[in-house]
């Protein structure tokens, strides 16, 4: 009789836990936007919490697509979405030719042709991180060493310039935090002695070289 009892409260309290992880699982069903907002997007402000987000998922890439009125408001839109994650496309549909961002640009949707490179906001406070830049939090993507020789600032500038496009950065030689290079240009930075730029570290103010493959 008492084996009986203890094997009934056993499955009882079984069944508990296999209700509670239900509903657990449940919760953890959400509407589209939840589950955009576990990726390392920013969307404009009040945007995620009030309406669903179309997703259409690639083998290699993830689209969320919005309809816009005008090219006018998809490029205010795309402006204020930051995609701190590669190969993540936020598409603006419009009348007037789609158009897209990725990490580093908003271009057309139809041909891939640049429009612009996006703005990067900076995080709360700087940040040491192994794959992203210490200021803005976008990831740094290794890339080719750029011509430096007979760096003056108005090369290392140019090379900046393209470094952006690519959206590699540089590495810390102290302390190992990443800084991309989108934010060595939008801040401006001091010179050497002979006029040459001299990035350095965003957390410990140590040189940088650029992050190679
Ligand atoms: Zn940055
Ligand atoms: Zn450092």
């Amino acid at each position: 009789m008492w084996i009986w009892i203890a094997v009934g409260a056993a499955v009882l309290a079984a069944a508990v836990v296999v209700l509670r992880r239900r509903s657990v699982r449940r919760r953890r069903v959400h509407p589209y936007y939840v589950t955009a907002k576990k990726l390392r997007i920013t969307w404009p402000p009040g945007y995620a919490e009030h309406r669903p987000i179309r997703m259409v998922r690639r083998p290699d890439a993830l689209f969320l697509i919005e309809e816009f009125a005008s090219r006018a408001a998809a490029l205010d839109f795309l402006r204020r979405c930051e995609i701190r994650e590669e190969r993540i496309y936020v598409i603006a549909e419009n009348p007037e030719g789609n158009l897209g961002r990725d990490l580093i640009m908003i271009f057309e949707e139809a041909d891939g042709a640049p429009v612009e490179i996006g703005e990067r906001s900076p995080l709360p406070a700087p940040r040491h991180s192994d794959e992203d830049c210490a200021r803005c939090g976008y990831p740094v993507i290794p890339g080719a060493l750029p011509e430096l020789d007979g760096a003056a600032t108005v090369r290392v500038a140019v090379a900046l310039d393209g470094m952006a496009r690519d959206g590699s950065g540089f590495r810390c030689a102290d302390c190992g935090a990443l800084g991309c290079a989108w934010c060595y240009r939008a801040v401006p930075q001091r010179t050497d002695g002979s006029g040459h730029a001299d990035p350095r570290c965003w957390l410990c103010g140590g040189r940088v070289d650029v992050l190679v493959e």
